[in-house]
């Protein structure tokens, strides 16, 4: 059999990411690794889960084992409607679809606006999911700049150019994968210029927005939308949220709040591909947010904050000269720029080697295959003190590429 000659055009676009193969391979128990994008999974709320699902299927085992609507559980987008409301955008459970993580929202969302050759405005660099979901619907991919000085005539023309039309502009505004940066509220209004110049949506992943560690929260560009448009049915934003970094990634449950027109024909999407997010797990997420989700992102984020405090002291007491890294008020990430002439992906090489320490090279986040003197730390997985042992390791492989 062939399989080369049958597949669709659009397996050229979807490559295992010679990263993502490499990182497989750190699974080891004496490596330390930055390299994980993941929640630590000593801080789950196992227990308040456990009562979940016990009191689910001692009242409504039927209902959690069915078939459900395609819209997602209603009392959980009713809970979802009310948390956006605290973040300052009102709506109903019209407005909101339950996904299979935030991850199945953007491919979805890719699938709604992107035919071959359409452009889509990302950052460079930009989360590599993002990439990988958008890449399956064929796009051309051009440089989205926070504060920069292309105007919509320049990447409308660019568009042109390839042969389709700017479909979107994809951000994460707070903390984002894999920098760790948030766009300033200037830059927000920046970018909603930029898309209603453009008539185009803007897709807000907020995926870390419940990990704020310090500094003012700034409104979600979602928010700044209605206070322009006038309402959420009339907005231009489409809001990714997950549970995955709150609660649990492995029960797979995120959401889209948007336009009940764009919501409809998302529901549409849904209905094709799974028919519906579990029953239980939705139903599960619901009864352990409505129980413990203040409290609880209250501990995470007093948790993760230590962590990131002690990577970015560690890195200030152990980075040579002319290595810079962002200052994260939250999320999991620093992303960290190497001295004029190393490479991050044979930096790797030797600290896996010679330090047994592991982080990701930068560029598979950039759309360009660019950045190679740029990597990412999580901080969210190591104890303060193995963050500092870490960062002292990374400044001595650092050095030692220095100097060779
Ligand atoms: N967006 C960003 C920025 C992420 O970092 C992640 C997880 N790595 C996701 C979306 C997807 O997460 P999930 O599908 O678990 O909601």
């Amino acid at each position: 059999m062939d399989w080369q000659g049958v597949f669709a055009s659009r397996m050229g676009r979807m490559k295992a990411s010679e990263i993502r193969e490499l990182l497989k391979l750190l699974d080891q128990p004496d490596v330390i690794s930055f390299a994980g994008g993941i929640p630590d999974p000593g801080l789950f709320p196992t227990e308040a889960f456990r009562e979940a699902f016990e009191t689910i299927f001692a009242g409504s085992a039927a209902a959690a084992l069915q078939y459900s609507v395609s819209e997602g559980y209603g009392p959980l987008r009713d809970w979802i409607a009310q948390d956006m409301a605290r973040i300052g955008v009102p709506c109903t459970r019209d407005n909101i679809l339950i996904t299979s993580g935030s991850q199945q929202a953007l491919d979805y969302l890719g699938k709604l606006l992107i035919s071959p050759g359409d452009t889509a405005l990302v950052g460079w660099p930009t989360y590599l999911g993002a990439l990988g979901a958008f890449n399956a619907y064929e796009p051309r991919y051009d440089q989205l700049t926070p504060g920069g000085n292309r105007g919509a005539a320049d990447f409308a023309a660019a568009a042109r150019a390839a042969g389709g039309a700017v479909k979107f502009a994809y951000v994460s505004p707070d903390f984002a994968n894999p920098t760790g940066e948030t766009l300033s509220l200037r830059e927000r209004e920046g970018l909603l210029d930029l898309a209603e110049a453009l008539d185009i949506p803007i897709i807000e992943d907020a995926a870390y927005l419940a990990l704020r560690y310090r500094g003012e929260a700034i409104p979600p560009i979602l928010n700044l939308d209605i206070a322009r448009s006038g309402g959420i049915e009339s907005a231009r934003t489409l809001y990714c949220g997950t549970f995955s970094k709150t609660l649990s990634p492995g029960l797979r449950v995120g959401w889209v709040c948007g336009p009940k027109a764009v919501i409809a024909r998302l529901v549409l999407m849904k209905q094709a591909a799974d028919l519906h997010s579990a029953t239980l797990n939705q139903m599960a997420i619901a009864e352990v947010a409505a129980a413990i989700y203040a409290p609880h992102t209250a501990m995470l984020r007093e948790t993760y904050s230590a962590r990131c405090a002690a990577m970015l002291s560690a890195l200030k007491t152990h980075m040579p000269e002319g290595v810079r890294w962002s200052e994260p008020e939250g999320g999991m990430f620093v992303w960290l720029t190497l001295p004029k002439g190393l490479d991050a992906a044979v930096l790797l090489k030797r600290a896996l080697e010679t330090q047994r320490i592991a982080f990701v090279p930068g560029a598979a986040f950039y759309a360009d295959g660019s950045g190679r003197d740029t990597l990412r730390l999580s901080f969210s997985c190591a104890s303060p003190a193995l963050i500092e042992d870490g960062m002292k390791r990374l400044g001595t492989v650092i050095r030692e590429a220095l100097v060779a």
